[in-house]
């Protein structure tokens, strides 16, 4: 049960977190920065999607990461090993990124030459919708393994984003889940594109690439 108190807390923390989103995303405007939110839950696929996507990308921009694990230094390691730039984030206990953690990471570092962001955000698929960074695309990843009923089970993640990707569709078969469903699962709850991919086989790379290409600002 909330208590009144706690709802008036609550909107406070959203309206701070909106307020300094926007000064961020002013921020990557005036920097010229491309940031992109990736969200989903633990072990679906999220740190390898980006890496697939550095190693296409990273010979004609210039790319940053955050890595939002409760415990970043792993993923970060696999960011670094990339050439990339990893920005030092550590959430804590926090089960989600927002967006004064975003400014933090960013005060230290010089954003001049960066093109684009990927912030890769703490691994769940409740909380991290609720909170802008001032990102210019949000990509949930969800994985076949997860089942294919939870898409539907958590409709706001993928109505709030503006890519579904339904990653490891090449074990599908194995776990017993249609790749096919949780597609149009997604559409249904309002996300405008989804495509299934194997970040392990290849599947449907090319579309994840070509999605951050057509988000780019310049
Ligand atoms: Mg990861
Ligand atoms: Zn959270």
């Amino acid at each position: 049960m909330h208590k009144v108190s706690d709802v008036k807390v609550e909107q406070d923390i959203m309206r701070i977190n909106r307020k300094i989103a926007s000064e961020n995303r002013s921020f990557f405007e005036k920097n010229g920065i491309t940031v992109f939110n990736i969200m989903g839950a633990i072990g679906s696929g999220k740190t390898c999607l980006i890496e697939h996507a550095i190693e296409e990308l990273k010979d004609s921009y210039s790319i940053a990461v955050i890595a939002g694990d409760v415990i970043a230094q792993y993923d970060s390691d696999r960011f670094a090993s990339h050439g990339v730039k990893v920005l030092p984030v550590s959430t804590g206990k926090e089960c989600h990124l927002d967006a004064h953690f975003v400014e933090h990471a960013l005060e230290h570092t010089d954003v001049k030459d960066i093109d684009i962001l990927f912030i890769e955000n703490v691994g769940n698929l409740i909380c991290p919708s609720d909170f802008d960074l001032g990102e210019d695309a949000r990509v949930v990843i969800v994985s076949v393994s997860e089942g294919d009923d939870i898409v539907l089970k958590h409709p706001v993640i993928f109505k709030l984003s503006d890519l579904t990707v339904v990653n490891k569709v090449d074990i599908a078969e194995h776990v017993g889940a249609s790749a096919e469903k949780m597609v149009a699962d997604a559409i249904t709850c309002g996300c405008t594109r989804a495509i299934p991919t194997s970040c392990r086989k290849g599947e449907g790379l090319e579309e994840w690439v070509s999605f951050i290409r057509e988000t780019l600002r310049t």
